[in-house]
C-alpha cells in the first residue's frame, strides 16, 4: 500500500477501534504492509485521539530500522513475526479487549466456536506468557503462527488479529469478541442489587475529595462487589495501571475515602468499583480495566483455573509503567 495511504488509514483505524471499545488509551497497537520489505506501524504510547498521520512509523521487518519523528510501539516485535510468517497478511491489529483476554487466560480448548466463525477468523490460537515487549512474547507469538492461525490469543495480555484488509480484520476482531463474550461463564443478565441511597451518599462524598472519580456497576463488578471478592490482577494492563490487587472495602464513607487516597480502584459491597485516576482520559480507561478483571476474574474461577500475576512482575510493570507514562506527560 501507499505510504501516505497507509497512514491515514491506521490514524483512522485507531478512532474506529476507540469508538468499538476494542482498545482503550494507547493500549494496543495497529500496522499494515507497504510493500515486501516494510510496514507501517503505530507509535509508541500515544493516545490514539491524539494520533496523527505523521507519527505512524515507517518499519523495515528485515533489518529493524525504522523512520519517523516518534518510536515505533513497544510491541512491534509480534507485528514483525506476523508479516515474515504470512505473505498474504496486510493488516494487523493488537488489542486487549475485555472478552477475548478473558478467554487468552483459561484457554480455547472448549470453546463454543462453529465452522464458519473458525474459518471467518482464519483459525484461532492461543500463545503463551511474555512480559510486554519482550523477545519471550515474540517467540510465544511466532509458536502460535506455526499453527497457521491468524488469531491469536496473547495468555494474560489480549488478542493478535490479522487480516489481509483493514476492514476484515476490523471485523475478525468484532466477531472474536462476540464469540468470546457468550464463551465467558458467568451469566450478565443476572443483576446484582445496588444500593441506591447508599451509592449516592458515597458518591457525593468522594466527589467532593477527588476531581476524576467514577463509579463502575457493570453485572460482573456487582458480582465481586457483593461477593466481597477482591479482584485480582491476571491481565498485565491491570497490573501495570491498578496493581496486584482491587480490594474491597466496608461500606462506610470514611474507610472508603481512606482506601481511595492509596488505591485508584476499590470494591464497595452493593455499589460496585469506584475508581479514581488523574485525568479523564484515565478515569475512562479505569473504567474498562475494572470491569474486565472482574469478568477474566469471575470467568477463570467458574472455570477452576488459578492464574494471577505474581508480586515481583506486577510491582515491575507498575513501575515501568508509571515512568514511561509521567514521560510521556511532560512531553
Ligand atoms: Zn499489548
Amino acid at each position: 500500500m501507499e505510504e501516505n495511504r497507509a497512514r491515514k488509514l491506521l490514524v483512522n483505524t485507531g478512532k474506529k477501534l476507540l469508538e468499538t471499545g476494542l482498545v482503550a488509551r494507547t493500549w494496543g497497537n495497529i500496522s499494515c504492509r507497504l510493500d515486501e520489505e516494510n510496514i507501517a506501524i503505530t507509535p509508541s504510547g500515544l493516545d490514539y485521539k491524539k494520533t496523527s498521520e505523521d507519527d505512524i512509523v515507517k518499519l523495515n521487518i528485515f533489518t529493524g530500522d525504522w523512520q519517523g519523528r516518534r518510536k515505533p510501539s513497544g510491541e512491534k516485535k509480534i507485528h514483525i513475526a506476523v508479516y515474515k510468517a504470512f505473505p498474504d497478511v496486510n493488516f494487523v491489529i493488537h488489542t486487549h479487549q475485555t472478552y477475548a483476554s478473558a478467554i487468552g487466560l483459561v484457554g480455547i480448548e472448549n470453546l463454543d466456536i462453529t465452522e464458519d466463525e473458525r474459518e471467518k477468523l482464519g483459525g484461532i490460537t492461543r500463545a503463551n506468557y511474555g512480559l510486554p515487549g519482550t523477545k519471550m512474547l515474540s517467540n510465544a507469538v511466532s509458536e502460535g503462527l506455526k499453527m497457521e492461525a491468524k488469531v491469536i490469543l496473547m495468555e494474560k495480555h489480549g488478542a493478535l488479529v490479522c487480516g489481509s484488509s483493514q476492514e476484515e480484520t476490523i471485523e475478525k476482531a468484532m466477531l472474536l469478541e462476540e464469540i468470546c463474550k457468550r464463551n465467558i461463564k458467568f451469566s450478565f443478565e443476572e443483576k446484582r442489587e445496588k444500593d441506591i441511597t447508599k451509592t449516592d451518599e458515597l458518591l457525593k462524598t468522594v466527589r467532593d475529595k477527588f476531581k476524576y472519580i467514577d463509579l463502575v456497576q457493570t453485572a460482573a463488578v456487582l458480582e465481586c462487589a457483593s461477593k466481597g471478592l477482591p479482584i485480582y490482577a491476571q491481565l498485565d494492563d491491570m497490573a501495570q495501571m491498578i496493581g496486584r490487587k482491587i480490594p474491597v472495602i466496608v461500606n462506610d464513607i470514611n474507610h472508603v475515602v481512606k482506601a481511595l487516597e492509596r488505591k485508584n480502584a476499590v470494591l464497595v459491597s452493593s455499589v460496585g468499583a469506584l475508581v479514581r485516576a488523574e485525568t479523564e482520559d484515565d478515569m475512562i480507561a479505569l473504567r474498562l480495566l475494572v470491569d474486565k478483571a472482574a469478568v477474566s476474574n469471575l470467568h477463570t474461577a467458574a472455570s477452576n483455573v488459578k492464574t494471577r500475576i505474581g508480586i515481583v512482575d506486577a510491582s515491575l510493570m507498575k513501575l515501568v509503567y508509571k515512568m514511561k507514562y509521567s514521560k510521556q506527560k511532560d512531553r
